[in-house]
């Protein structure tokens, strides 16, 4: 098959590979669509901690496809189904695991012992074919797209955090920090579960007008508002009951702590590209609680996947780039420049 295989920093290029064989479990995929994100460009420059070395590593982590292949014992899918994917899959036998918070699984990187992270931690979707286990995947409702499949998986990410949060965010102001994939799902998974107003605060203006087509009662452009005013203007002058941020921008965390009202909370599911410095004993003096949840667990994805079926968060419309996977450098060129503005870039093998 043909495979992208890391062979240094940034060196990225689609090469001959043996199409992997599922094992016990698992299930052989025939890759649709595989989107980009933010972490596949900083484990091309900086490895994540048990990636697999350079000349061998296939990323990508956002993938979906047609199953082509079952492993031994399973009978959950069927030849000829159309998939989507949760990248995570957990060991099963760690005391995380067991509660399902299996994106912290204890044995993170541990092919062994069972745990998978699909592109970070083991071969994933950059490629014609793809291997993961069966709990990892879903069976994608006719009416969606594969452009759908690829942001369910995002979609897990900000409906895992607002589990973590309490999850009962109806009625409540959220101000959503960041219109990048994450926080445009995010966004339209808060409208889904009635929080009212829902901001979205950003700087760039094609994304802050989707953000504004998908749902978004109010956006805030910080490059022409103060954002910290403005949200405090949409909330009677008391801050946000709930602000998430998802830039990953360094200055963010310190104005998620000014946005916030007191008492509120605030849930972090950006990654930054150092130590972040934020005013935390202003947090604690108005008892405000900080949360943090890394990607998708607690079967997040299979309820996005839901709540797109049911036409309440929608995917398709945040793909703005598609490239054949042959074309892979020139891809990455287009999200690490930004050139045309990229929301989510995808390849397809
Ligand atoms: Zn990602
Ligand atoms: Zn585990």
């Amino acid at each position: 098959m043909r495979a992208a295989v890391l062979f240094g920093p940034n060196d990225l290029r689609v090469v001959d590979k043996p199409v992997p064989e599922p094992g016990p479990g698992e299930v052989l995929v025939k890759v649709a669509m595989c989107g980009t994100c933010g972490t596949d460009l900083k484990l091309q420059t900086h490895p994540f901690p048990n990636q697999p070395p350079f000349g061998q590593f296939t990323p990508g982590h956002e993938w979906s496809g047609t199953v082509a292949k079952l492993g031994d014992t399973v009978d959950e899918l069927a030849i000829g189904d159309r998939v989507a994917i949760e990248a995570h899959h957990g060991c099963g036998r760690c005391e995380n695991c067991v509660l399902g918070m299996y994106t912290a699984c204890l044995n993170y990187g541990n092919l062994a012992k069972g745990h998978r992270a699909s592109g970070m931690t083991a071969d994933g979707g950059f490629a014609e074919y793809a291997v993961h286990h069966v709990s990892s995947l879903y069976r994608l409702p006719n009416s969606l797209t594969w452009e759908d499949a690829v942001l369910v998986t995002t979609a897990g990410t900000s409906l895992y955090g607002l589990d973590a949060i309490g999850g009962y965010v109806a009625g409540q102001s959220v101000v959503v920090i960041g219109p990048g994939p994450v926080g445009l799902m995010t966004v339209q998974a808060c409208k889904a579960l009635g929080a009212s107003p829902v901001v979205l605060v950003g700087t760039r203006r094609g994304r802050l007008a989707l953000g504004a087509r998908l749902g978004a009662d109010c956006v805030i452009d910080a490059t022409t508002s103060d954002a910290v005013s403005s949200v405090r203007g949409v909330t009677g002058g008391f801050g946000a009951d709930l602000v998430i941020e998802a830039s990953g921008a360094m200055p963010a965390p310190q104005q998620a702590v000014e946005m916030v009202k007191r008492g509120g909370k605030i849930l972090f599911l950006g990654f930054y590209p150092g130590p972040v410095t934020l005013d935390l004993s202003s947090a604690i003096r108005d008892d405000v609680t900080l949360y943090t949840t890394r990607g998708e667990g607690a079967n997040a994805v299979k309820r996005a996947l839901s709540l797109a079926a049911q036409g309440k968060i929608r995917g398709r419309e945040l793909v703005t780039h598609h490239f054949p996977l042959e074309a892979i450098q020139e891809g990455f060129r287009v999200v690490r420049e930004r050139d045309g503005d990229p929301i989510k870039v995808v390849f397809v093998p």
